[in-house]
């Protein structure tokens, strides 16, 4: 019999809870079309059900014409967002995380006090952006640690670190850039939740031979806890949903380890286990 062993911290995050409440009540109070600026978290199961509900996902402001309910995605937007959102004649209600909106204000402070801001993290993903459009675009934006070196850069360098990083590469990153600064300060702001569930899936991955990480396959921190498990040297599997696993993984594996992004609902987690465990009930599974 197969052992599967779930990481102690894992799947939703407070700020990713907060932010389902905030759009729940918010389609229960109000009258008119209710948006979320892009899926509210990336799992499109959830995504699947709030549409049900009548709160859709869209991609830009543009595609609204005046009037009705934007939400602000934890991932927050740059103000420039909120601006058009206003001259729609748009009621905004904010789920920004308080983490993130914590990343926005380290920005804003490093470029007051006169230091040329590094942002550690995806230029691609919406956290990203809207911490850039905070910061009033002056900023570079560094995704992997060693790009720092052909960045030019002058003597005094600030830098905050989006909320999903893995704390190994911002150790990477700092050993680049160190050497290049006369005067460095730092704001190391990838989120608690986060810092939780890469231990908790790190120490997991030691223990286990093969690890299922669930979460959608474009969430920044889901895919860093894949990272993390594959570094700890455990077979590792990044899937979205149960239909994903495949009997052959486990062919003369004894523990198996799953954990989940911090926004992967817990119900889904537990089909992923059910899914396992109902292909070793079956005999499904190689030995
Ligand atoms: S992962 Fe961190 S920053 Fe993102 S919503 Fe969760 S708590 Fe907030």
């Amino acid at each position: 019999m197969r052992r599967i062993r779930k990481a102690v911290h894992a799947g939703y995050c407070w700020g990713v809870e907060r932010a389902l409440d905030i759009v729940h009540h918010t389609a229960e109070t109000t009258n008119g079309p209710v948006r979320t600026l892009g899926p509210i978290i990336h799992n499109p199961q959830v995504v699947a059900s709030l549409s049900e509900k009548g709160v859709q996902a869209i991609e830009s402001l543009d595609e609204l014409e005046a009037g009705g309910t934007v939400i602000i995605r934890t991932h927050g937007v740059a103000p420039a967002v909120y601006q058009q959102a206003q001259e729609k004649g748009l009621t905004v209600v904010d789920a920004t995380c308080p983490l993130v909106t914590l990343v926005q204000n380290k920005a804003k402070q490093l470029v007051a006090e006169g230091y040329h801001l590094i942002i550690f993290g995806n230029p691609r993903h919406p956290e990203v952006i809207g911490t850039l459009g905070h910061a009033g675009g002056a900023a570079t934006v560094i995704e992997h640690p060693e790009d720092v070196c052909q960045a030019k850069l002058p003597k005094k360098v600030g830098v905050v670190v989006q909320t999903t990083q893995e704390t190994e590469r911002v150790g990477a990153l700092l050993s680049y850039l160190a050497p290049r600064c006369k005067e460095l300060k730092v704001f190391n702001t990838i989120c608690n939740p986060t810092i939780e569930r890469q231990d908790a899936a790190r120490e997991l991955a030691r223990e286990v031979e093969v690890m299922i990480v669930v979460g959608g396959k474009n969430s920044s921190n889901t895919r860093h806890l894949a990272t993390v498990c594959r570094e700890e040297g455990a077979r590792t599997y990044h899937i979205e949903e149960p239909g994903e696993v495949q009997p052959e993984w486990f062919a003369g594996v004894r523990e198996i380890g799953v954990t989940a992004g911090a926004s992967t609902p817990g119900w889904l987690m537990d089909h992923v286990i059910a899914r396992i465990q109902e292909l070793e009930a079956d005999n499904l599974l190689p030995a």
